[in-house]
């Protein structure tokens, strides 16, 4: 089954409002098995409105509208389906009780308004509102669905779960399929080697492999079409060990993961501490750890310098930044917090050759072990980027060292 969507509310056209039901719809959707190929937002006009369903109608079997059911003026979309199909409206007992059972509840008297909120073609299911008082409406007619929910997303979401999806399912029945992910994240894999070593799984049909990139971080999401939940999830299961075969050094985690909680599942699951010094980047990289569910057990301390003024002179003996500074500024943390482990991150932005592009350079420095280790690095972009990759290439380097940790790296 093939799925179109239309947004209604001149709030989401003038970018007043994030269409977040757009999000959640999508993801439904995909859970259950259909396709969406095109969704559209349109605002409080009825012509546009019934435009935009008369053209859903020719290209899918399933059209959902969000949004316009409200009693207003510009709350349009009942008419808007009627006026594209061509059927009346009739005032439905049912749809009746539901407006009026908020109004009830309350105490307070029905405004004539409201009236258009029972207004469902003849033939229509119509979907309750526990939270509101316009109901939804699910309308067969030549062969196609058009389902109508509310616009407020918290009205939209129990809607869409509570009367949709059972409706949906039942229709669905054998020809359901399941569409699952699985989100694969990789960290230092450069785009030459991803391509050399996963190319040929890019071209797979079902499952599909789609690479994003932000900084040094690849995720590779994996996405099965099956009948059931299991044979997804079995196909998700082939695709990820055929990618854990070929790249499996770069693989820091899963779905949700994110290298701040992999980096303190290691450092808790080996017992070991933390301290961190930063120049450059503001307490970025301290903020992701202490992100992190239990930052305490593992992460003992962060020194954030904000300036190169004195006040500073007793940690270092040079100016920042350099190399050797952030070696000695993961010493210092070491003998100041003692920590198993100490990281420095420092550096600078600076304009750089004709074009006055920004260019980072970034020194790193650990302390582990009694041994001091550096690299530097040049980044390019704007100074946030800079600093966020900055952070990004501080959390690599804690992730490669801690994951020896467990294996005897102590
Ligand atoms: P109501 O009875 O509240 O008027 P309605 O079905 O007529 O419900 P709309 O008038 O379209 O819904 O939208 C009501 C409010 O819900 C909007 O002002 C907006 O804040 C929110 N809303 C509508 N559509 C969306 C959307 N797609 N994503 C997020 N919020 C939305
Ligand atoms: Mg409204």
């Amino acid at each position: 089954m093939q799925a179109e969507v239309i947004f209604t509310g001149t709030e989401l056209m003038l970018g007043q409002v994030l269409n977040t039901n757009s999000q959640y719809l999508q993801q439904i959707l995909a859970s259950w098995g259909i396709d969406l190929f095109y969704q559209i937002t349109v605002g409080d006009n009825l012509e546009r409105l019934a435009k935009a369903i008369t053209q859903a109608s020719e290209r899918a079997g399933l059209i959902i509208i969000s949004g316009g059911l409200g009693p207003t003026e510009d709350d349009l979309s009942r008419d808007a389906l009627a006026k594209s199909l061509g059927v009346p409206l009739v005032i439905n007992e049912q749809a009746l009780k539901i407006m009026r059972r908020l109004f009830d509840e309350r105490n307070l008297p029905i405004p004539d308004n409201n009236l258009r909120q029972a207004l469902v073609p003849p033939g229509g299911i119509v979907l309750d509102n526990p939270i509101g008082t316009a109901p939804g409406i699910i309308l067969e007619h030549n062969e196609k669905i058009y389902i109508l929910i509310p616009g407020p997303p918290s009205e939209f979401k129990l809607m869409l779960n509570k009367e949709v999806e059972p409706f949906i399912i039942k229709k669905l029945g054998s020809e359901r399929k399941i569409i699952k992910s699985r989100v694969i994240k990789l960290s230092g894999l450069g785009e030459s080697t991803a391509d050399q070593r996963l190319g040929d799984l890019l071209q797979s049909a079902n499952p599909t492999l789609a690479p994003t990139a932000r900084f040094s971080e690849v995720h590779l999401r994996i996405t099965s079409k099956a009948e059931s939940m299991d044979k997804a999830l079995q196909m998700n299961a082939e695709l990820e060990e055929k990618i854990l075969q070929r790249v499996g050094e770069y693989v820091f985690g899963t779905d949700d993961d994110t290298l701040a909680d992999v980096v303190g599942r290691q450092f808790e699951s080996s017992r070991l501490t933390l301290a961190t010094v930063e120049y450059l980047t503001g307490g970025l990289l301290a903020n992701q750890l202490n992100a992190i569910q239990n930052p305490g057990k593992f992460y003992k301390a962060g020194l954030v310098i904000g300036s190169n003024d004195p006040g500073i002179e007793n940690l270092i003996f040079s100016p920042l930044p350099g190399k050797e500074q952030a070696e000695q500024l993961a010493d210092w943390a070491k003998k100041a917090a003692n920590p198993d482990f100490s990281i420095a991150v420092t550096g600078e932005i600076k304009e750089s050759g004709k074009g006055k592009k920004l260019r980072g350079t970034i020194y790193i420095a650990t302390n582990y072990n009694g041994k001091t280790r550096s690299g530097e690095f040049i980044l390019w972009g704007l100074p946030q980027d800079i600093r966020e990759r900055a952070v990004q290439l501080s959390l690599s380097t804690l992730w490669r060292i801690s994951r020896g940790f467990g294996q005897g790296g102590r």
